[in-house]
Formats: C-alpha cells, sequence, structure tokens
C-alpha cells in the first residue's frame, strides 16, 4: 500500500487487522469512508470513542454494560436462582435470541485451553461461587462448547462447584433439527444417547 497517502494507508492498515477483513478490502473500505460525506467519518470516530469510554464488562456477569451492572442482571424478572456459565458474549447473545432461557448468565471470556496458556486464572471465575452462595442459585447450567476446549471446561466446573452443593447440569448436545442419525459422527451420537431425556 506504498503508492498511497499514509493516511488512507493507516486507515487500511487498521481496519485489516478485523477477523475476516483481508487488505483488499480494508482498501475498499478505507476508499469508501473517503468517499462518504465527512459527517459519516465524524460518526464513526465519535462512535468508536464512545464504545472505548462506555462499554465494560459487568461486575457481577461479565457480560458487556454501560453500567455497573448489565440489562439482564438488572432485571427482576429474570430468575436468579438459574446461572448458565457460557464462554463469551456471542453464545449469551445466541441463547437470548431462542428467548427461551430466562435465568442469568456467567461469563467466562474463554475456555481452559493449557496448551494455549489459558488455565482457570485466565478466566472470569473470581466472583462465581460468591454469586451462587449470595444469589440463591440453585442449578448451574453449563453451556459450554461441546469441543475439547469447552467440555474441558464443563468438566473443571462441575468438579469446582461440587463442594457448594448447587446442581450443575450440562446443555444437551446430540441430534440437530433435521439430522439424520446414520450420518452423524460417533461422538455426536454417544453424546446424544448418554444424554437421552424422558419422552411423552
Ligand atoms: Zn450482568
Amino acid at each position: 500500500m506504498t503508492a498511497l497517502p499514509p493516511a488512507l494507508d493507516k486507515v487500511a492498515t487498521l481496519l485489516s487487522r478485523l477477523p475476516g477483513v483481508g487488505k483488499r478490502s480494508a482498501l475498499r473500505w478505507a476508499f469508501h469512508i473517503l468517499g462518504e460525506p465527512p459527517s459519516y467519518a465524524r460518526e464513526l470516530q465519535q462512535a468508536l470513542a464512545e464504545l472505548m469510554q462506555h462499554v465494560r464488562f459487568c461486575s457481577e456477569c461479565h457480560h458487556l454494560a454501560e453500567d455497573e451492572r448489565c440489562p439482564i442482571c438488572r432485571d427482576p424478572a429474570r430468575d436468579p436462582t438459574l446461572l448458565c456459565i457460557v464462554e463469551g458474549v456471542p453464545d449469551l447473545l445466541a441463547l437470548e435470541r431462542t428467548g427461551s432461557y430466562r435465568g442469568r448468565y456467567h461469563v467466562l471470556h474463554g475456555a481452559l485451553a493449557p496448551l494455549k496458556g489459558i488455565g482457570p486464572a485466565q478466566l472470569r471465575l473470581g466472583n462465581l461461587e460468591e454469586r451462587i452462595a449470595n444469589q440463591g442459585v440453585s442449578e448451574v447450567i453449563l453451556a459450554t462448547s461441546a469441543d475439547v476446549e469447552g467440555e474441558a471446561t464443563a468438566l473443571y466446573l462441575a468438579k469446582r462447584l461440587a463442594p457448594t452443593g448447587v446442581n450443575v447440569t450440562r446443555i444437551a448436545t446430540g441430534i440437530p433439527m433435521g439430522g439424520e442419525l446414520e450420518y452423524l459422527d460417533d461422538h455426536t451420537l454417544s453424546r446424544a444417547i448418554a444424554g437421552r431425556i424422558r419422552f411423552g
């Protein structure tokens, strides 16, 4: 990008650091911003500044928030006895989209991955036991991913929470809607049979 004015090159370089954005798309976006009325760049600048200034982590569940506590933790209609542990904010948003969960959350911001240097201390676990005790939590739902790291995290949490006496459950994994048994991998199928539920 050396034939470009340095200011344009800088914007393109910064944009290219976003996930899924290559150098060429980044440059196309930078050109696009330049072609918009100046008010657009000002609004973008302002919005980014406000994002960094106002958005932080909820002191209880570690979801994103603009206040000390996020709207879910502040909502008196949410069931405080149910606590769903997720790896990240996108997982929380996915569960919220279903509209079928009315409890609260605890966002870890990661999963255990010893080979990448991510142990329990790197996850947002410090206030978990305190929340369970103080908020009268009766069930903790482990909604970490069904991959190696997610499973390891779920196992760790189940063991760690055993002394609290709280009921620990794991989200069911298995057959997707429309899925045919003969095409499922062995691991998915064995989890599905192990996690079967009463029917009818
Ligand atoms: Zn919260």
